[in-house]
């Protein structure tokens, strides 16, 4: 078979693609081996000329198998398939516990200039001194917005950073003899990755229930306690967006029984630069860069969770980090002691950190503040705005930087609140986190962060209101059929969940593979 066959020969292999105009947005974007095909390249190459001696017996036995396109029809595809997404960039993104704020065009300029995009791995460390300055710069603030001892920059995201944050604890008990301790307490509103985490690493998981105000009293932590509880894993605000308010009564009694206190951190914007958690006595928290500090975010790009660590925990940290050497920075990759090891093959997202840092040096110290504390002013705006038609299980207190509605609104109507989570698609806004946390029924939880203006919270609010008014005055249909504008009607979830199929298979194996 020859490469050189530029393109496809016009009317094969484009059946049902009729995106020619550019214009429309079809659902049914093809994948790119329906589009091109194997029979031709988007590239004119010259017949090779080396004989298979050259290649030393790894001459290919079967085809090649790469669909070939030109790069137009490559760019095309991609395009129209973002154009199916919804992005931060496209609009609102209330998505409760994620913190979905804008992601600044400053951190991505920064994070393009070729000494950092270009410089590899595997680079001599002395040939990455700016690399090393930024690392250590981000690390100095992470531990100085915390009040901690140390930190762990490498984890890829917020559960890698619990592991690795557990890791520590775990490294830590076992440096002190207490490997006896196997228990790890998580109140029953965390986020699936808390008792995920404990479990992964051996842990037996035991749940704290929360009270009726939503949050954790210290005496259901006091107990539980024992001396075989490794640590309680909490996160602060909490999962109903509420500040914990007996956290340090909490942390007291954690240490008085020997254990470590691991905060989950990823709800840090509600708080930073207001609240120093060490302040509160945790020794372990991991910081999502891709909430926090405006990293891009699912799609948009990879995470990173680094784990800041008190001073007890700070010498049971991975490998590697920044150090001073002599006159300079260098990595500590083989350091005496009792460390974790590499939790990552290399040293962590380096672009995230350009962007996380420049977020913060754009800000300052008093515009971190003035962030967390309008991403709350919104939320409670939102909050007492909603309030006129929504039911919160949590109505009398000020919330943090996430409002919590339940459906007790709903109750009656025929709508759930999945299906209102849909009706808000066909309104343009992407939904709510829903049905979590687990604890309260029904759940909308609505993050609307300080990236939003009063005019897009208001808009917004009016959607919501005039859906909540539409529910409760019969027209479930709306909801039911939702949605009915957007590239794709209901998915069947579970099926998507357990029978995925993530591989093109050439139309010829396919009767093959479903034997
Ligand atoms: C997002 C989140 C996590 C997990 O972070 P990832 O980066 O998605 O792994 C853990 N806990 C809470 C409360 C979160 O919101």
């Amino acid at each position: 078979m020859s490469m050189n066959n530029q393109g496809r020969p016009t009317g094969t292999g484009t059946s049902g693609f009729a995106s020619t105009s550019g214009s429309s947005l079809l659902p049914n974007e093809p994948l790119l081996f329906e589009i091109g095909d194997t029979q031709h390249s988007g590239v004119d190459l010259p017949d090779a000329t080396i004989d298979d001696a050259f290649l030393g017996g790894f001459k290919r036995k079967s085809p090649l198998d790469l669909a070939g396109l030109t790069e137009p029809e490559a760019m095309r595809h991609y395009v129209r398939l973002s154009r199916l997404n919804y992005s931060i960039d496209s609009g609102m993104y209330p998505l409760g516990s994620c913190t979905m704020k804008h992601n600044p065009r400053l951190n991505e300029k920064m994070a393009r200039l070729p000494g950092f995009a270009d410089i590899h791995p595997l680079q001599p460390v002395s040939t990455v001194g700016g690399a090393l300055e930024l690392m250590n710069e981000l690390a100095h603030w992470l531990m100085t917005l915390t009040n901690t001892a140390a930190v762990a920059l490498t984890p890829k995201a917020g559960a890698h950073g619990e592991m690795c944050g557990m890791m520590a604890i775990r490294a830590a008990h076992a440096a002190y003899g207490q490997e006896h301790r196997t228990v790890v307490l998580v109140p029953d509103s965390a986020h699936g990755t808390n008792p995920a985490t404990a479990a992964f690493l051996g842990y037996t998981v035991k749940s704290i229930p929360a009270n009726a105000n939503g949050t954790v009293d210290a005496a259901a932590v006091k107990a539980a306690l024992g001396p075989d509880v490794a640590a309680l894993m909490l996160t602060n605000p909490n999962t109903c967006g509420l500040f914990e308010p007996e956290i340090i009564e909490i942390a007291a009694a954690v240490h008085e029984a020997g254990a470590y206190f691991y905060c989950d951190g990823a709800n840090f914007n509600a708080i930073m630069g207001v609240v120093r958690p060490g302040d509160l006595g945790i020794d372990a928290m991991h910081i999502n860069l891709h909430k926090t500090f405006s990293t891009p975010h699912g799609g948009g790009g990879p995470g990173a969770g680094p784990v800041v660590l008190s001073k007890a925990l700070a010498p049971f940290a991975p490998v590697p980090f920044v150090k001073q050497g002599e006159g300079h920075l260098t990595l500590a990759e083989h350091p005496e002691g009792e460390h974790l090891g590499r939790i990552t093959a290399f040293n962590g997202q380096m672009g995230m950190y350009v962007r996380a840092l420049t977020y913060m040096l754009s800000h300052g110290g008093d515009g971190l503040a003035q962030a967390a504390k309008d991403a709350v002013l919104n939320a409670n705006y939102v909050k007492a705005r909603l309030s006129a038609e929504f039911t919160a299980p949590f109505a009398d207190e000020p919330c943090m930087h996430e409002a919590l509605f339940d459906d007790h609104f709903l109750e009656g109507t025929g709508v759930t609140t999945l299906d209102f989570a849909k009706a808000m698609i066909d309104e343009g806004f992407h939904p709510m986190t829903m049905y979590f946390p687990l604890v309260v029924h029904g759940a909308m939880l609505i993050e609307p962060t300080e990236s939003e203006s009063r005019q897009t919270l208001d808009h917004f609010c009016d959607v919501m209101l005039e859906l909540a008014a539409d529910a409760k005055a019969g027209n479930a249909a709306r909801f039911t059929a939702a949605p009915t504008r957007a590239p794709r009607r209901r998915l069947d979830e579970t099926r998507a969940a357990r029978q995925p199929r993530l591989t093109w298979q050439r139309p010829e194996d396919l009767p093959r593979a479903a034997e």
